[in-house]
């Protein structure tokens, strides 16, 4: 079967692309334009602008504390066709069904579930595995884990660390990894409640700045194409600038991904000794070019936020709006779910909401800088239209800032911003530059051989309109949007690096399993079979 999508603006960054022409696609795949051939299906595409299908590397849609959160919040998360509107989540319709219908409708196919507890891979990839039309992956987490710590406690070295990141990556079927809070989260569990990139966890002896450096260097030794994925200490703390860029600073040459960087964007200036700080941080990811970061954009609203990092939740329960948090110990990690309103009357909140757009427009290479929310923690991934109208129109967002406070507007420099990001720009932030940070070459593109993803929008004048509701989405050359809404419900894959594993490891993990647990380490093997959907996983090379 070969469809002609025809007369499209065509938005291909990563092929130089940005003009009226043709998109063939045969089967699952992008193809050149056939000599002589007659298409099955020609779709008149004019007036409509075409893009590679979205891609959000960060975004919490499965695993225990997203379920955590539902479970806390019934009020919020009642059927999603009778929820009134006012309800307060009324828009994100939070079901694994919702998830995939919802960013299908906004042109994404791709989304990296960022936080997942080794332990908990399993059930988080079963949740995915239910989540219709988008592919998916998962970030493992490691670094404040008992092993991993007892491996740098006893100066076991690089290649130890190594073997572990590799089988946890191997057993939990990830994408790559992530540390959060790196030693900080260990430290809480010894009541420790600040904890920073040089102070000591407890017992075990070592600086939050070794963690997050061995657990780098095993990623990129292991030829993982993302880098390892950081969730800094201090979030959420006035002054944590300094801890980004120390941490910035201590990646040295090697690739590193800052996660949700607007979270850590705050100075102590200012009537109320909060500040954006987000110039400086732009100012030293512009400098290193080995540092990408999402940003977390804050938007107006209530949600819940979501962490692994349980030393900051703690510290964030009383500020839970509803008054009801949620804190889980447990093994590694735990989670913290603390629900939270963010009110364009707070000052904090429009400093945050100002933090996040000065990193946006400050930043220079939009290869570097990636378009999160941080779901759900700034807000739910359904505020992305109007985010991308705020980057695209400095009427749009003059517009939102003459609602903010004055006072807290002075402490930030986003009033005297002007830059207008263009499309071929959202299209390298949205797409070619995640597909490119996730190592992911069949996606993030319109080029020949390309996986046939693809997002038609209705351009207009209101912009969040146009991406609130593609035209036609296709996915794997499949049309399941059309006009806004999903036609067609299929299923996609989970993708996963294989790395490779020493045996020694594997003997050595059964061998501690067994004796701190009485369980096999087999638990947490994520196994082809228990994903009941066609073609279930799909390995991501390993740079040899
Ligand atoms: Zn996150």
């Amino acid at each position: 079967m070969l469809t002609r999508i025809k007369g499209a603006r065509v938005v291909d960054p990563a092929n130089r692309r940005d003009e009226i022409g043709d998109l063939f696609i045969r089967d699952d795949r992008i193809v050149a334009p056939p000599q002589g051939a007659e298409a099955d299906e020609t779709v008149d595409a004019s007036g409509l602008i075409a893009m590679a299908g979205g891609i959000d590397i960060h975004s919490h849609i499965a695993g225990a504390n997203v379920n955590t959160a539902r479970l806390m919040l019934p009020e919020q998360h009642r059927a999603h066709a009778r929820r009134p509107d006012s309800t307060p989540l009324s828009q994100v319709g939070w079901t694994t069904f919702e998830t995939g219908r919802l960013y299908a409708e906004m042109g994404f196919t791709t989304v990296v579930e960022p936080a997942i507890s080794p332990h908990h891979a399993l059930h988080a990839h079963l949740e995915l595995a239910d989540t219709p039309i988008i592919d998916k992956a998962i970030l493992t987490i490691l670094g404040n884990d008992d092993f991993t710590l007892g491996l740098m406690r006893s100066n076991e070295g690089a290649s130890a660390i190594r073997d572990h990141v590799a089988w946890t990556l191997q057993t939990t079927r990830a994408l790559g990894l992530k540390v959060v809070n790196p030693g900080g989260v260990a430290a809480f569990k010894d009541n420790v409640r600040s904890f920073s990139l040089d102070d000591v966890v407890p017992y075990y002896g070592v600086t939050s700045r070794a963690i997050v450096k061995a657990l780098q260097k095993a990623v990129h030794e292991i030829g993982v194409p993302h880098p390892l994925h950081v969730h800094c200490n201090n979030l959420g703390l006035p002054g944590n600038f300094e801890t980004a860029l120390a941490t910035i600073a201590a990646a040295e040459d090697l690739p590193l991904h800052l996660a949700h960087l607007q979270f850590y964007a705050y100075g102590k200036e200012g009537p109320q000794g909060f500040s954006s700080a987000a110039p400086q941080l732009a100012e030293a990811v512009n400098a290193a070019r080995n540092v990408s970061i999402d940003v977390g954009q804050a938007m107006f609203g209530q949600t819940v936020t979501i962490s692994s990092d349980v030393l900051r939740q703690f510290s964030a329960r009383g500020q839970a709006r509803p008054k009801k948090y949620a804190i889980i110990d447990g093994d590694s990690n735990g989670g913290g779910i603390v629900p939270y309103e963010y009110r364009a009357g707070s000052f904090h909140n429009a400093v945050q909401f100002a933090a996040g757009l000065e990193l946006f427009l400050m930043i220079d290479d939009p290869w570097r800088v990636f378009f999160t929310t941080d779901h759900p923690n700034g807000a739910p991934f359904t505020a992305y239209p109007e985010i991308f109208a705020l980057l695209m129109d400095k009427d749009v967002r003059a517009e939102w800032l003459s609602r903010l406070q004055k006072e807290a507007l002075a402490v930030t420099t986003l009033p005297s911003l002007t830059r207008e990001y263009t499309l071929s720009e959202i299209a390298i932030m949205t797409r070619a530059a995640p597909a490119k940070l996730l190592g992911l070459p069949d996606r993030g593109h319109l080029g020949q051989g390309a996986r046939a993803d693809i997002a038609l929008y209705r351009p207009g004048k209101d912009i969040a309109q146009m991406f609130r509701a593609a035209a036609r989405v296709y996915k794997d050359g499949e049309l399941v949007v059309r006009d806004g809404e999903v036609t067609q419900v299929r299923f996609g894959r989970a993708l996963n690096v294989t790395p490779t594993v020493e045996a020694s490891m594997r003997r050595r993990m059964t061998d501690y399993y067994d004796q701190r647990y009485g369980l096999p380490s087999d638990f947490m093997r994520v196994p082809e079979g228990a994903i009941a959907r066609p073609q279930p996983f799909e390995a991501v090379a390993c740079r040899s």
